[in-house]
């Protein structure tokens, strides 16, 4: 479990910093980096755009 604003790793999650974005949900060590991922999440986690293509160069690998 991993803070994806600032990539410390969590011992277990912060229910009380927890949000849900695009159906994943994220834990945050604080407020400040929750507030943060709040502001602009797509900064944070891949778009699903990149993981669609992502998805689509390993096919074609194949
Ligand atoms: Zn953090």
């Amino acid at each position: 479990m991993r803070d994806p604003v600032c990539g410390v790793e969590l011992d277990e999650p912060r229910t009380f910093t927890q949000a849900e974005y695009e159906g994943q949900i994220y834990y945050f060590c604080s407020m400040e980096c929750r507030k943060k991922f709040d502001t602009d999440p797509d900064h944070f986690v891949p778009t699903v755009l990149e993981r669609q293509t992502e998805f689509q160069n390993s096919r074609m690998d194949h």
